[in-house]
């Protein structure tokens, strides 16, 4: 794809025609301009000015086989020779659904939807038509996409641009949604206390990503099962990024812990637009035709988006996530190694291929305390990072992530663009 114009040009022409120049908000959040990328291709992506970048962003999280691989290519192309859109059901539908139950939930069923904002929409107004409660529970600073129920005290950009609750929302929606805290154990606990016969489900992330990578303290899921059985409220787990990130089994695999309800997205649509709800029949038969709780979509199912997520999925199946992680642990001991050695201090928080560095702080495990940390000057990392040809997220609030095609040369570009940038800004925390 040529771009035509300088990024000076196409930036103002942006900024003429879409709102804020971008089309989701913290695509404007990179510095010292948003990229203008027109290229993908393995693990990384070309600006048209700055050129060749080693990308750790992967599209927010889906592209965990890097871009443009070429079996997902394949079987897109396979799939656009037979038409785009049939608005009737393709078996490559049955056929994801078959791999995706088979890790997250055996014996049950799925919708697939759009995104992950769709995902996590159908999931709570399930969760409320099943138990007959209008309560939602969701932790403080946990991102859960941009639809009134969840965007209540939210993370990513929301956090990031200081309107954790959007103006426009109901006041009556926002009134059954309550607000617990992450890792709390006894706070959540006494939500339930006061309220256990209201709640319909508690949604929750099982590894924060929207605010920086946080993971769950040992036991914590395995206490929100708990609550949630005790008192007949649904447990949600919404996989969106940790959905076959964490191993083919997601959070719940990793973690050991059984979900009533998962959402999915990102990596289960091979970079095509996507989101999905599974759980157990006796729930999900509840969603039309079968049952009464509304949920359609003209796009649902796409059939190209059907082939990218199972190309995607059987390559995963074949080879493992261990490349990713492996890069992701080499990217943590770099960081570790260079930070200790500059007596910067911070605290780092990896899951598997997932991890954030967090400035001026030494332990994160709470969006409190995340909220601590430099933000300014790991927005600084972020700036000189990509003066060095490499892309970590512009915002503290988002997700380092790898990729199965993140090899040796990756990592040393890493190593190299880390020290250069990580010496410049010791000189200014210290200053
Ligand atoms: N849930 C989680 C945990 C997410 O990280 C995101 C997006 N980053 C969403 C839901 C929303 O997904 P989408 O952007 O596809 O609507």
């Amino acid at each position: 794809m040529e771009a035509k114009g300088t990024p000076r040009e196409i930036l103002r022409e942006a900024e003429s025609f879409l709102v804020g120049g971008v089309n989701s908000p913290v695509r404007a959040l990179t510095k010292p301009r948003p990229l203008i990328v027109t290229k993908g291709e393995g693990p990384y992506i070309y600006d048209i000015e700055y050129g060749e970048l080693l990308d750790n962003v992967l599209g927010y999280g889906p592209l965990i086989l890097g871009h443009r691989h070429p079996e997902v290519q394949e079987e897109v192309e396979k799939a656009i020779e037979n038409g785009w859109l049939y608005g009737a059901l393709a078996p490559v539908e049955v056929d994801l659904a078959r791999l995706i139950l088979r890790y997250v939930k055996p014996g049950g069923k799925i919708r697939f939807v759009n995104s992950g904002t769709e995902a996590t929409m159908l999931a709570v107004r399930l969760a409320r038509a099943y138990t007959g409660r209008d309560k939602i529970v969701k932790f403080d600073g946990a991102y859960h996409g941009a639809h009134d129920h969840v965007l209540v005290a939210a993370g990513s950009a929301a956090t990031h641009l200081g309107a954790p609750q959007s103006p426009g929302i109901p006041k009556c929606v926002a009134e059954n949604v309550i607000v617990a805290e992450y890792n709390d154990f006894e706070d959540i606990e006494r939500v339930f206390q006061d309220h256990g016969s209201e709640i319909a489900g508690v949604i929750v992330e099982p590894v924060m990503g929207n605010f920086g990578v946080i993971p769950p303290r040992k036991g914590f899921l395995q206490h929100l099962r708990r609550l949630t059985r005790k008192h007949g409220a649904l447990l949600i787990l919404d996989e969106v990024i940790t959905g076959f990130r964490l191993g083919m089994r997601g959070a719940q695999g990793y973690y050991g812990v059984e979900a009533d309800i998962v959402t999915l997205g990102k990596i289960i649509g091979g970079g095509f637009p996507v989101g999905a709800v599974a759980g157990n029949s006796d729930i999900m038969d509840m969603i039309t035709p079968k049952g009464k709780v509304f949920n359609a979509g003209t796009f649902n199912g796409h059939p190209v988006t059907m082939a990218a997520g199972l190309a995607t999925l059987r390559v995963l199946e074949r080879e493992g996530l261990s490349k990713a992680v492996e890069a992701a642990k080499a990217f943590e001991d770099i960081i570790r190694d260079v930070l200790d050695k500059l007596n910067i201090e911070y605290a780092l928080n990896r899951v598997e291929s997932m991890l954030q560095v967090f400035l001026g702080v030494t332990n994160v495990d709470s969006p409190r305390k995340a909220s601590m940390a430099n933000r300014k000057l790991y927005e600084r990392l972020h700036e000189e990072m990509l003066r060095q040809g490499v892309l970590i997220p512009p915002s503290q609030y988002e997700s380092i992530f790898t990729s199965i095609v993140h090899g040796v040369r990756e990592v040393e570009r890493f190593q190299e663009a880390f020290r250069v940038a990580a010496g410049r800004i010791g000189g200014w925390s210290s200053a």
